[in-house]
């Protein structure tokens, strides 16, 4: 896991998700690592010490995007200018993304 949660989220949103889990009671653990998961617990390592969360009903894995953009070295071979944008560029939100095309259009 991540040492920070929600790296990419915007902190006004971060501010009222977060005000959200703690009134739920959500304990947020981070930098931590899934060393086991058996059906009735999980067991992480968080620093030198490992923690077990039991009474689990689901657990959803959320492990971080990254490009694929496997197209883009064989048409940069075949052709004079080829612009990587958006998500195969590097993976961000459907703003940015659309901002690239954007940037990457008026310039052609
Ligand atoms: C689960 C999830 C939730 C998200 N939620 C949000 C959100 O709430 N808000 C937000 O702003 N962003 C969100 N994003 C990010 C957002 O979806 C992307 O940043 C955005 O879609 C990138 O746009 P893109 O045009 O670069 O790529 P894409 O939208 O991925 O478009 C690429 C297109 O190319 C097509 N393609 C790929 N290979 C080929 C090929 N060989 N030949 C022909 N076509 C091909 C694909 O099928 C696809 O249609 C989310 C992403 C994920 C995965």
């Amino acid at each position: 896991m991540t040492k920070q949660m929600a790296s990419g989220v915007d902190m006004n949103h971060w501010f009222y998700i977060r005000r959200r889990l703690r009134e739920r009671g959500v304990e947020m653990i981070t930098s931590a690592t899934v060393e086991e998961v058996k059906r009735e617990a999980i067991l992480l390592k968080v620093g030198e010490e490992t923690k077990k969360l039991s009474g689990i009903e689901a657990i959803i894995l959320a492990v971080g995007v990254r490009s694929k953009n496997e197209l883009f070295e064989p048409l940069k071979e075949a052709s004079r200018e080829v612009q990587a944008v958006g998500d195969a560029r590097e993976p961000r939100n459907a703003l940015e993304a659309a901002l690239d095309g954007a940037k990457v259009g008026a310039k052609i």
